[in-house]
């Protein structure tokens, strides 16, 4: 199948900056992995994008961490409760 008819975006989600794991994570990641102050972070954006460019996918990227976004979103990790965010897709041709 080809992919190069499909555009993707990631939305908001949490960031590499806030994303920290433990080694038993890390190990799931390893090509997404950064370390910094003696702790582990996973690029979860990062890996998404990576496997859909790898199959022809034109891929966008928010940039937006919803942990450092507190005026916009909720984070679990931030906030440790539940919310609801909801996400919206529209087709240019509708
Ligand atoms: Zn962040």
């Amino acid at each position: 199948m080809s992919c190069k008819n499909i555009n993707a975006f990631i939305g908001p989600g949490i960031g590499v900056c806030h994303f920290e794991v433990k080694k038993d994570v890390a190990k799931k990641f390893p090509l997404f992995v950064e370390k910094r102050d003696n702790k582990i972070f996973v690029n979860l954006k990062k890996c998404v994008k990576s496997k859909l460019e790898n199959n022809g996918v034109l891929v966008k990227d928010s940039g937006i961490c919803t942990y450092c976004d507190t005026n916009r979103y909720f984070s679990y990790r931030r906030d440790k409760q539940l919310k609801t965010m909801l996400a919206v897709i529209l087709n240019k041709s509708i």
